[in-house]
Formats: C-alpha cells, sequence, structure tokens
C-alpha cells in the first residue's frame, strides 16, 4: 500500500486515506487527483 504526505503537516497517510489522520482537514489526496484532472482536462481541450 503507498504511503503520500500530507501537503498541509507533512505526515504520511495511506494513498487510500480520505484525509490526513492527524490534521483531519487536509484533503491531499483530494487535491492531488484535483490537480490530475485539471491537466487532464486542459489536455484534452489542446487536442480538441
Ligand atoms: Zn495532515
Amino acid at each position: 500500500m503507498a504511503l503520500i504526505k500530507c501537503s498541509e503537516c507533512r505526515t504520511e497517510v495511506f494513498e487510500k486515506a480520505k484525509s490526513c489522520p492527524k490534521c483531519g482537514n487536509c484533503r491531499n489526496i483530494s487535491a492531488i487527483r484535483g490537480v490530475a484532472f485539471w491537466i487532464m482536462r486542459e489536455y484534452l481541450q489542446l487536442i480538441e
């Protein structure tokens, strides 16, 4: 299982975790997915 670092408190959390167990509020995973989605959207616009 992969570990990623919380963007807020730098705590290592499981990749599948929905939020950081330490600071709770940070949505590091969703933030990463949001960026990936944004990049994908820009990429698709370039193709069209
Ligand atoms: Zn955190």
